[in-house]
């Protein structure tokens, strides 16, 4: 017989690192994936089907006791859903689930199965909850990737809102983070482009080869792989996944044309002339035609966009040629900026169908669903890695503030470091990025200069640009080549001009628009600096703080992803693997204060937050004295509590000061 092992590791006896490895190893042996720490779910990828989510198991998860079923991730979903409704009253209404782990550890999947199963709860109407489990292939053709880490990498994040109304679902909306446009002209070994080229190139009728203007893939140079029969299916399925979506034939072709021109655009190389001039090479001459007529421009308006920069002083247009570098670099910025735009007008399509149609009076509750890359360190680190480590830094930070807020009260290093004005990492980034003449050196000079004694920056002596920062999973050393470049992400005037007058009119709208702070399109306006792609970058600060704001009014609930084995095999568990990743998502130092203090947080806040409207403060705690001697580890509780009652104190104190101030000025 199996040995019945722990399913909440919160109530180890015995608690250190061997005994977490073996109960999780022996649980994982027995397929079982799913473990709770607390309120914490950790989850640890199976590599296989395991029939865990049957319709039958999804039956039974629905309304139940925490504790009467063994832990899964459809428990999780049911218990943001009944917290959401009330029924658990566990404070605020809004939830919102955060799922981590590296790449390859299961996020994206784990998504799937929350969605699909909130979906069940709520017994949506089958074309909105159609709708909304149809949009993930099409998220996933144009985002995901095949790397060496996972064959379907999601290569952006995402904040997924189902709003309801009452018990029904009414509607979601996408925010997509820090898409990597960078893919789209240069893979590593052993990886891919975004799959869609692969799909489109792989499944497209005859005709529709001859409407977009493509040729065999073998003859492309940001799409070569020998054709699956797989991706002949995919494709039809993103087909039906925009019918579905609303895609009007013409936005279909214009799509589907423009990655069409990106692939052409890839093959233009260039060459000097005896002259020394620049000049698009021979055998390319015929790669720009195709190029210039998929983007529905003139080929000389195209060649001069390669081939030189045109800016605008006192009123004169100055042209400055490219060398062969800049070329390059020409051509690979306008790649990655045109598929930038078409990902981020799919998402804004989807969110206009998925809009909810109620009165606006209506009051609308969320359950938000973060699936975003865990941290990263490569041998390598670019700008990409140091925004997505600053963005796990950002919910380490909210991780450790829910889970052992007042007892290890660790500093914010993003706030001391990256966001504090005027000189945080970011806005010396933004500083220098601002000064044409300015290099990645003297921003890197710049950074030594000021947090030469910072505990969490060490400075790097060596001729290339490096920094290097100690993050809460580890150090990472950057490499800051082409940083200024890639913060500025701006389009040249004459790419944007370029595109603008297009006559494909899915280009010339994309160009032609700019998107707000909070991330919709919007027609441009004048003086509006803040273009489309440079809204995630620029603006980092900002919908991280957008995000963060959501999610700290919101019921948190938290599912840990975990890797078992490089090799994506099943059942291999690879110890050490499963210990580092353990250890740096604070899962060690979690089930301690789990074990000490107490695992369902939120009831206790609404406890303290109701009892704090009937009593005063002495009163509480000497209540919170007697039940936390009955039920709970005394001493440790009593510490939360306090702090949790001073700190809702403080902000009624505040609150009251503030209306005492606005009344008086009123006066
Ligand atoms: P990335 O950060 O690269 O996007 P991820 O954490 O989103 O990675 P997933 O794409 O969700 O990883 O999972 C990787 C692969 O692992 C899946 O394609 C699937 O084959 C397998 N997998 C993940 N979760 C499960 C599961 N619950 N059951 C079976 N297989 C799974
Ligand atoms: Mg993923």
């Amino acid at each position: 017989m199996e040995e019945k092992l722990p399913e909440d590791l919160a109530n180890l006896s015995e608690l250190d690192e061997k005994s977490l490895l073996e109960v999780l190893t022996g649980r994982f042996t027995q397929n079982l994936i799913y473990t709770y720490i607390g309120d914490i779910l950790v989850a640890i990828n199976p590599f296989k089907y395991l029939s865990i989510y049957e319709k039958e198991v999804s039956e039974r998860y629905k309304c139940h006791e925490k504790k009467s079923l063994p832990p899964h991730i459809f428990a999780v979903a049911d218990r943001a859903y009944q917290s959401m409704l009330g029924r658990l009253a566990t404070g605020p209404k809004n939830q919102c689930i955060v799922i981590s782990g590296e790449s390859g550890a299961g996020k994206t999947e784990s998504t799937k199965l929350l969605l699909r199963h909130i979906m069940e709860l709520c017994k949506a109407n089958s074309q909105l909850e159609q709708q909304i489990l149809q949009v993930n292939p099409l998220l996933e053709a144009f985002g995901n990737a095949q790397t060496v880490m996972n064959d379907n990498s999601s290569r952006f994040g995402k904040y997924i809102q189902l709003r309801f109304q009452n018990s029904s679902v009414k509607g979601a909306k996408i925010n997509e983070y820090l898409l990597e446009k960078s893919r789209v002209v240069h893979q590593d070994e052993g990886e891919q482009n975004f799959h869609i080229f692969y799909f489109m190139l792989a499944g497209i009728s005859m005709e529709d080869k001859e409407i977009y203007g493509l040729l065999d893939p073998t003859r492309y140079r940001f799409g070569q792989e020998d054709v699956v029969q797989a991706w002949r299916v995919k494709y039809a399925e993103v087909c039906n996944a925009m019918d579905m979506v609303g895609f009007e034939e013409q936005e279909k072709v214009d799509m589907m044309t423009i990655l069409a021109g990106i692939l052409s655009l890839g093959n233009i190389t260039f060459e000097t002339t005896d002259s020394d001039a620049l000049k698009v090479s021979e055998a390319s001459r015929g790669w720009l035609k195709a190029t210039a007529g998929q983007f529905g421009v003139q080929e000389e308006d195209l060649l001069k966009s390669l081939t030189c920069t045109t800016s605008v002083t006192r009123g004169e247009a100055i042209q400055r040629l490219h060398n062969q570098q800049q070329a390059e670099d020409a051509r690979d910025s306008i790649a990655k900026v045109a598929y930038g735009r078409v990902f981020g007008w799919i998402v804004s399509k989807i969110n206009e169908l998925l809009a909810p149609k109620v009165d606006c009076d209506v009051e609308l509750n969320e359950i938000g669903i973060l699936d975003i890359f865990g941290f990263e360190n490569f041998a390598v680190n670019r700008f990409e890695q140091l925004c997505i480590n600053l963005a796990n830094e950002q919910l380490q930070y909210f991780f450790n503030h829910v889970t052992w807020k007042t007892l290890s009260p660790m500093p914010p290093l993003f706030q001391d470091l990256f966001l504090t004005k005027p000189i945080g990492i970011l806005s010396l980034l933004d500083e220098q990025s601002a000064f044409p003449q300015a290099t990645d050196r003297d921003f890197v000079d710049k950074l030594n200069s000021k947090f030469k004694t910072a505990p969490n920056f060490e400075v790097v002596r060596n001729h290339t640009p490096l920094f290097t920062i100690v993050h809460y999973a580890g150090k990472v050393q950057y490499n800051a080549s082409g940083f200024l470049e890639k913060n500025r992400d701006t389009i040249p005037a004459n790419i944007r001009e370029l595109f603008i007058n297009s006559v494909t009119p899915l280009l010339s709208v994309l160009f032609a628009a700019t998107i707000s702070r909070t991330g919709t399109l919007m027609p441009r306006k004048a003086k509006v600096r803040c273009i489309y792609n440079i809204y995630i970058y620029f603006d980092i600060p900002h919908s991280l703080a957008v995000l963060m704001e959501k999610m700290f009014a919101a019921g948190p609930h938290f599912v840990r992803c975990i890797k078992p084995n490089r090799s994506k095999q099943p059942d291999q568990l690879d110890s050490k693997l499963v210990m580092d990743q353990l250890r740096y998502n604070g899962l060690m130092e979690t089930i301690r204060i789990r074990r000490d203090g107490f695992s369902w947080r939120p009831a206790f806040k609404e406890f303290a937050e109701r009892f704090m409207s009937l009593f005063c403060v002495v009163r509480v705690c000497l209540i919170l004295d007697c039940v936390s001697c009955v039920d709970y580890r005394a001493r440790i509780c009593r510490r939360r509590y306090l702090s949790l009652l001073a700190e809702i104190w403080r902000q009624r104190q505040a609150q009251r000061e503030r209306e005492e101030r606005e009344e008086e000025e009123r006066r």
